[in-house]
């Protein structure tokens, strides 16, 4: 099975190669690239500190990880994921300062 984190990075990094391509004539011998190898030049999360945008382990209020919109989910609900602001693991249950409501 497809780890979902994985088919996001290979999402991205798809479409931002193909955006890029469509831009410049001089890339389209690139387009032989495997998208394996592109999708490998992304981050997988951020870079931010924890401690910088005050992360915590536990919701604030009905805040959390899981409902932030830069959140990318983890292998299960309860599974820690990855975020594109802050950098290693990630708990669905977690919030920080870059929280961004997802409606
Ligand atoms: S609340 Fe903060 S750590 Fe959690 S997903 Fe959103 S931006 Fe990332």
């Amino acid at each position: 099975m497809t780890d979902p984190l994985d088919l996001l990075i290979s999402r991205r990094g798809t479409l931002r190669f193909l955006v890029g391509a469509a831009g410049s004539a001089a890339s389209l011998p690139l387009l032989a690239w495997p998208v394996s190898a592109r999708a490998g030049t992304l981050p997988a999360s951020g870079t931010a500190s924890k401690s910088a945008l005050q992360y915590q382990d536990h919701p604030k209020g009905t805040s959390s990880c899981a409902n932030c919109a830069n959140f990318i989910p983890g292998k299960n609900p309860d599974a820690a994921g990855r975020c594109i602001i802050v950098a290693g693991d990630i708990s669905p249950k977690g919030w920080c300062l870059a929280y961004a409501g997802n409606g």
